[in-house]
């Protein structure tokens, strides 16, 4: 099989951490099927983006440099790509399942006449045919479809969080520039500006507190806010997540959803608050290293996964663990 490519994301110098993480699923992946990882940059200047991608110890990285990939331009990336899977022919071809690799792979997909399965969870080798594995949440999270596809290159999106972030090493991987052969002609539709808008990035949390339906009243959630204040003085970033109920109520944003609709996260530690742990909640969380769970019910599903159970109404537990918190400190 020939190499495999991987598209990095490179922003403000900082590689994308979706990428990290493509990176340490495609380096272990490579290194099962006995070929090069190769990383791709796409922009205007790529000088500096493949110089901070060539230090996680892929086998290569291309360096796609034209000035119309400057922003992000699907029309000219995918076509810029197209040409790069001309002319290296590659096996596989994995990027993130962000909004670049959102609009990009299908398209690509398409245009290389293969298939791509989309945001997935895992990937392997199925020994018999040497083709690639991709599992994949189906049926609203709960089932989880095993995936496999004949077209070259095979081609997959990986979701956020599905691997740990890859880290720098000592060696610097070769850098290997080109032109794309691509014109204005490629640009069908233009990005004028971007708009820039305040996110909750739930996913950069070292602790989440989420609250459920549990949570009887919305002034309720100033019991949880106590608790991440107290928290935050020896924990660093802790955030507010809720389950889906609180957002059907209009209670917190959308963005502060944990789950299969909302977003997928593995902080350091996840604190359930009347969450009683179903499938589509879970999913978005179980990845969290330490699961500490509050809930009335100790029949619950929540209890099953958590590390650390407390059995009982939050509106007594919350606020005695905000004091005690306070006492230590
Ligand atoms: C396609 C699809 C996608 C979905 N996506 C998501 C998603 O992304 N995220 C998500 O969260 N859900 C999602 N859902 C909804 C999901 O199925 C559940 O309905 C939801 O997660 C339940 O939320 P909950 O645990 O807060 O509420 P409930 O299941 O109602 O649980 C409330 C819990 O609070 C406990 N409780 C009550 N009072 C107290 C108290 N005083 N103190 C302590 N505990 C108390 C109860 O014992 C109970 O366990 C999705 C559903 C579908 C069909």
């Amino acid at each position: 099989m020939n190499e495999m490519l991987l598209l990095v994301e490179v922003k403000d110098g900082i590689v994308d951490k979706k990428s990290l993480e493509l990176m340490r699923g495609a380096s272990a992946l490579s290194k099962e099927l006995g070929v090069a990882a190769c990383a791709v940059v796409a922009g205007s200047d790529t000088a500096k983006p493949a110089e901070i991608s060539a230090s996680f110890g892929l086998d290569k990285v291309y360096r796609l440099d034209h000035p119309l990939l400057g922003g992000f331009q699907p029309d000219a990336w995918v076509s810029a790509l197209e040409w790069l899977c001309r002319q290296v022919k590659p096996g596989v071809f994995l990027m993130s399942h962000s909004f670049v690799g959102k609009e990009v792979g299908p398209r690509l997909a398409c245009r290389l006449k293969t298939n791509l399965t989309t945001d997935c969870l895992s990937l392997s080798v199925d020994p018999g045919d040497g083709l690639l594995v991709r599992t994949k949440p189906i049926y609203g999270g709960n089932a989880i479809a095993a995936v496999k596809c004949e077209g070259v290159p095979q081609m997959a999106t990986i979701r956020k969080n599905a691997f740990e972030p890859m880290e720098e090493v000592q060696s610097q991987s070769a850098i290997i520039a080109m032109v794309p052969e691509i014109g204005e002609g490629a640009i069908r539709v233009k990005s004028l500006r971007t708009v820039e808008q305040e996110v909750v990035e739930l996913d950069k949390a070292n602790v989440v507190i989420s609250g459920g339906r549990g949570i009887e009243e919305k002034e309720d959630f100033g019991m949880l806010e106590a608790l991440a204040a107290a928290m935050s003085k020896t924990h660093g970033n802790v955030m507010i997540g809720c389950s889906r109920p609180v957002v059907d109520k209009c209670w917190m944003s959308s963005d502060r959803q944990v789950g299969l609709t909302g977003t997928i996260i593995a902080p350091d530690a996840y604190i359930a608050v009347g969450i009683s742990g179903a499938i589509q909640h879970l999913v978005g969380m179980i990845r969290s290293k330490k699961i500490v769970a509050i809930n009335t019910d100790p029949g619950c599903n929540i209890f099953k996964i958590a590390d650390y159970g407390v059995v009982g109404d939050y509106r007594d537990i919350v606020p005695a663990l905000v004091q005690k918190l306070e006492e230590q400190q």
